[in-house]
This record gives C-alpha cells, structure tokens and sequence, in this order.
C-alpha cells in the first residue's frame, strides 16, 4: 500500500502546477524532489541562508528560489506524467543528510530518534500503542478526564490498544481550550503544521496559525474519524475520585448536566484536564457592583454585542493580546489595562492565510507535508530554550546571557520600530523584564498598531477598585465602561484543580502538593496508584514545542504502564516517592537556571504565591523524550496480587 506521506497522485496541468510553486516553501520543495527523483542535487545544488522561527523560505536567494521552480516544474510534470509512482524509500544517509539541510546545522545524535520518529516518513505511527489481547483488556477500564488535545490523544490510544475507556467531559463539545476560548482574535500561537497530532496531520489548515473554531473543527474530525464520540460523556464533570486499595480501583465521582451524581468504577484514570483551563479572575474590590455585563476571555458572552461600547479589557497577556486587535474598530473605546509589558516575537505570517499553492503541495508531493512540519518544530522547539536559560558566566542584570540579550535587542527594536517618537507610549509597552522570562507573544504589528488607534487607551496605573461606573485607578482617575472583559489568564499553578483526588491510605493530592505540585516526570504520582497525568507538574513548554508533541510521548509512557498493569497479577504501580523526588528537585535546580525565575520577572502566570515555578518544563525535547522513552521499572513500585 502507498505510504501514506508519499502525497496523493494527480493530474494538475503544468500552468496550474506553475501557479502552485509560487506559493510554496522552497526548501519544502526541493526536499520533496529529493524523494521523487532519490537525487540528493536537489539540497546539494542549492544553499539555504539559515533557518528561523516562521521563517519557511530559508532566506534563500531570488535566484535560486526560481532556479528551484524552474527545475521543480519539470521533475513534478514529468512525475505526474508517470501517473505519481511512489517513491522509492531513501537511504539513512541521505534522510540524515536532507535533516542537515532542512536546518542548517547539524542535527545532533541525541535528536535523531526523536526528529525521525516525528517525521515518520514511513507512515507508520510508531508512538502507537501495541494491542493488548482481548483477554487481558477486559479488567483494565480507564476512566479520562477531559476531551481536549490530550484527552483525544488519550482516547485514540487507548482504542488502539484495546482498552476500555470512558472519557468524561464538562464540556458539551471536544477541543477543551479549542472549544471555551471563542474570543474574538483567538487563535494559536505554535506553528498549525506542528501543533496537530503527529499521526493526523491537516493538509487543508487555512492560517498558518489557525483560528479557534478551525482547531476546534480539527478536533471533532479527529474524534470523527476515530469514531470516540460514543465514548465521551458530553457535559459530565468529574468532581473527585478516591483510591481504593482493596479492589485496586478508583471510584470516580461524576455530575451529569442535570445535576445527577454517578460513581465510575475505573482500573487507572488519566487526568487530560490541561493547565490553562480554570479562568482566574482577580479579586478586585467592586467587581461585583458593576452594573454592565462583564466576562473572562474563555467565556466570552457572544449575547453581548460590543459594537459601539465603551470596553474595558482587563490584562494583556497572549488572550488579550488577540482580542484588543479584532474589536478596537469596532468599539466605540477600548481601554486595556495591562499591569505588565509584554516581551513579542516579530511574526509576520501570524496573520497569513495558507495559500492554494502550499496546500496542494501538502497533498500532492511526497513527503512535503512531512518535512514542513520539521521545518517549523526546529526552529519553534529547543531554539527558544538557548534564549532562556542562563550563563552563570554572564554579568549583566537585564538579560541572562548573550543570546538572551541579543533576543532583547531584537524585540525591543521590533517593538521601537513601530512607536516611532511616542515616547509615552514607548515606555509604557518597553518590558522591563529579561527577554523571554514570560511566554514571549507572537506578533505581527497588530498589537501595537491597535494601541495606536484614537479609540484606545494602554493604560499601566494598577487599578484600584471597580464601580457600577467602570474601573478606578490608583491615580483616582475613573475610566467609565459599559462591558469589562477579564483577560487575566488561568488558575495555571493550581494544577487538578478544583478536582479532589484521594489516594493511598486517604492522602489528598492538593494537601499533599500545597503550593508546589510534582510527578515523576510529570505524569505519576507517590500514593496515587493508576493514576496518569497527561500534562502534568513540570511539562508545561514556556520556550517553544508544541503541547501535543509532550502530550504524545507522555501518551506513550501511560500506554505502556497500562500494558504493565494489564497483566493478570498486577495490582497496581505508583512511583517511588524518591523517583519523584529527585525528578522534581532535578527539575528544580533546571528551572532555577532559566530567565523564567529573574527576580525582575514580577508577575508571570508560571510562579507561583513564593515566587517559585513548578509547573514548567526545562528540559530540552530530546531529553525529555528520552526520559520518557519508555517506564523505568526500578523507578516504580508494582504491587502484585489482584
Ligand atoms: P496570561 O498570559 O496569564 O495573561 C493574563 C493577563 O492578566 C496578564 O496581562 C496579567 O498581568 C493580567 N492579570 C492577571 N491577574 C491580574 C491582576 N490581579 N491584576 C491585574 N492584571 C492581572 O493569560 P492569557 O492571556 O489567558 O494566556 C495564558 C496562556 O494561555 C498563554 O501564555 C498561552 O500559553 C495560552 N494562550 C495561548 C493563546 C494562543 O495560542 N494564541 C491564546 C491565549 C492563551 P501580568 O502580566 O502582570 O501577570
């Protein structure tokens, strides 16, 4: 059978074909000639510049991005002509070689499994569980606790490997995040062709960064397709679970929508809840006495029509950084109230539409897709760790090293190149923190130039208190507003939370955290047996990545604990408590070295009340994909004895 990254055959016309290569990536495609033809010329032959975040043409000379066409529009008519044979498989050398290229450096030993599992240029999903036997499945019911990205993920796998499962769902539609944040503006900010499952790739993705409602469209054809909407239930929220050591099982309280309470019996329960999900709304004095509507950024009131009103948008981080944009013109003023400034990563395609010509090439030619995706997760992942972590060696007090630094100059000349001679303005937007020591914002000059426009207002005076009015100011200064929106983020450190969850000799999870959660490599818990975090203490990606890639691999571990714990004796597995231990303090002693812990990073969502950071990861991909490659036995206690 064709490979199914070898690209569907087809009959385009030469001109239309011609037409296509205006649009697409140049490296993509000749890398993509490489397989037609099996001929490495086509990266020998040609140069490209470097590679850089959002950067997809390689900074390639004009002359040869036509040189490349040119020679392109011969090698694909010609393939098609010979009705689009497949391609024969390419030595491990030349991969190894096209790799080279495609990043313009030299991509180490330590990530050439992981880049060749991601690229699956084989098609053959190797993160896919193998099937448990029929007779072993049977006593395994997982229960999962939420359908996002990750709760999907866990669903797909699970049916693979022929366990049984329910995931349960508050929500009346799949997506998570996808499915609440329907703010107008929102959209992702990871590259779309690497934030989508590695095993379901979309050819058709209109936006090179997708909006909400196409991911959420993603997401329910990924259910679709797996056929798992029989096995949600929609509207349900889980309220706790307990641990029973007798039977080895978990007793899962649910609460239906119409208020009924059911008790699940599950083996092992994964928890896919997210950690961007409870809103956090401040508690400002008055909130409560305002007199017009008022709402958090992932639960926008599309009953509420802003056109024509006086706004407040209260915070401006990554939500309301896309939501001033897509209503200031249509508001009547909009005042942002922003406590701090936000470090922005110049992007010029956020905004762009996917061309024709780039989707086709997705469909049609071999391995495009494939290598696209490589070609954005390279410079998206362990780049931005380079920028945040620290040089002991290094002396100055507003960066942590060099390239820290030279990532400051860039934004700050990014950010000085749009204000011009406002200097008011200037000092309002200029960050006065390390570059990257929050979630650096992608941009395309919108949130500037909305700052810009007569009807808004950037407002830094902390607010003091809210009245039937609007919002006061510690200046005493009374910003009347007819609608107040709170974009002020997620309850992120809180992580579980409001879930209770009771474990081993009736340990309570959050007691047992307090203010600084952890797990053995963010997934399994000390006295919680079966019991799986997907997106757990510790995972969280502040420097680049994509959540579905960690959700993949951690998918992957739980899978294989599952395996473990479907064989006929097994009990239960939980983590030695030093397993965890160590991991967390490893974890620690990483995350202290990064520009996320600056002392002048005041407020960020990752630190928690003692200023300290649990729930972000600081490891580079590589290491945690290896970490969690597979289970550590000697790490885990498995209790035998059903
Ligand atoms: P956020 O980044 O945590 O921003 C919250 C905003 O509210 C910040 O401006 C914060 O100010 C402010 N705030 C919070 N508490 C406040 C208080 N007590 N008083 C005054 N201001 C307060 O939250 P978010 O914008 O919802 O984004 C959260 C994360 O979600 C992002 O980093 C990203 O990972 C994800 N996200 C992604 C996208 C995307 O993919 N495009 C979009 C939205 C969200 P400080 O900065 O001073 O804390």
């Amino acid at each position: 059978m064709r490979s199914r990254y070898a690209g569907d055959p087809f009959t385009t016309s030469t001109p239309e074909i011609a037409t296509a290569l205006e649009d697409v990536s140049i490296p993509t495609l000749l890398l993509a000639l490489v397989h037609i033809t099996g001929d490495p010329r086509f990266i020998r032959d040609y140069k490209q510049m470097g590679i850089f975040l959002n950067e997809v043409q390689g900074f390639m000379s004009e002359e040869d991005k036509a040189r490349a066409r040119a020679e392109a529009l011969s090698v694909i008519a010609d393939y098609r002509d010979r009705g689009c044979p497949e391609p024969e498989p390419l030595s491990p050398e030349l991969i190894r070689e096209m790799m080279d290229w495609a990043a313009c450096e030299h991509v180490g030993d330590d990530y050439l499994a992981l880049v060749s599992e991601e690229l699956d240029l084989d098609g053959v999903d190797p993160r896919r569980p193998a099937p448990l036997p029929a007779e072993r499945t049977g006593e395994l019911p997982v229960v999962v606790i939420g359908c996002g990205e990750s709760g999907i993920l866990a669903g797909v796998r699970l049916q693979q490997a022929n366990v049984p499962f329910t995931i349960v769902e508050k929500n009346a539609g799949p997506g998570g995040t996808w499915w609440e944040n329907s703010y107008p503006g929102a959209r992702v900010d990871v590259a779309n062709h690497f934030y989508c499952y590695s095993f379901e790739p979309n050819n058709d993705w209109t936006h090179f960064f997708a909006e909400q409602y196409e991911l959420r469209d993603y997401f329910t054809k990924v259910i679709d397709k797996h056929d798992l909407g029989e096995r949600v239930r929609w509207n349900t929220e889980v309220l706790a679970a307990e641990w029973n050591d007798d039977d080895g099982s978990w007793s899962v309280s649910v609460r239906g929508a119409d208020g009924s309470a059911e008790t699940l019996r599950a083996r092992a329960i994964i928890t896919a809840v997210g950690q961007l999900n409870r809103p956090n709304i401040p508690a400002i004095d008055g909130a409560d006495r305002f007199a017009g509507p008022s709402f958090h950024s992932a639960a926008w009131d599309h009953s509420v029509d802003v056109t024509g009103k006086r706004v407040a948008l209260i915070g401006a981080g990554a939500s309301g950084f896309q939501i001033a944009p897509a209503i200031a013109a249509d508001v009547e003023h909009l005042t942002v109230f922003q406590r701090t400034a936000q470090w922005m990563f110049p992007n010029p395609m956020y905004h762009d539409e996917v061309g024709d010509g780039v989707r086709w090439a997705m469909r049609h030619l071999p391995f495009y897709g494939r290598w696209y995706r490589f070609l954005v997760l390279w410079p998206g992942s362990d780049k931005g760790l380079d920028a945040a972590e620290g040089d002991p060696n290094y002396t100055g007090d507003d960066a942590v090293s060099d390239i820290n630094a030279a990532a400051a100059m860039m934004f700050s000349q990014w950010i000085t190149g749009q204000v011009g001679d406002d200097q008011e303005l200037l000092a309002k937007v200029l960050p006065d923190y390390p570059a990257c020591g929050k979630r650096t914002l992608q941009d395309n000059g919108s949130w500037l130039q909305t700052l810009q426009r007569d009807n808004v207002e950037l407002v830094r005076t902390p607010i003091r208190e809210i009245t039937a009015n609007g919002v006061v100011t510690d200046d005493g200064a009374s910003h009347d507003v007819d609608i107040i929106v709170y974009a002020t983020g997620f309850r992120h450190t809180d992580v579980l939370w409001p879930l209770k969850v009771t474990g081993r000799n009736g340990v309570d999870l959050h007691e047992m955290w307090g203010t600084r959660p952890y797990a053995y490599l963010g997934i399994t818990v000390p006295e919680f047996p079966n019991f799986f975090i997907v997106y757990g203490p510790g995972t969280h990606l502040a420097h680049g990545g994509s959540l579905i890639f960690q959700s993949e691999l951690q998918m992957r571990y739980v899978d294989q604990c599952l395996q473990r714990l479907a064989e006929s004796d097994v009990h239960s597995m939980e983590p030695k408590p030093d397993a965890a231990t160590d991991w967390h303090r490893r974890t620690q002693v990483q995350i202290k070295k990064m520009v996320w812990s600056h002392p002048a990073v005041k407020h960020s969502y990752f630190k928690n009340a003692d200023g300290e950071i649990h729930t972000v990861s600081p490891w580079r991909l590589n290491e945690y994909w290896a970490a969690v490659r597979e289970p550590d036995w000697s790490q885990f206690i498995v209790r035998e004895g059903k």
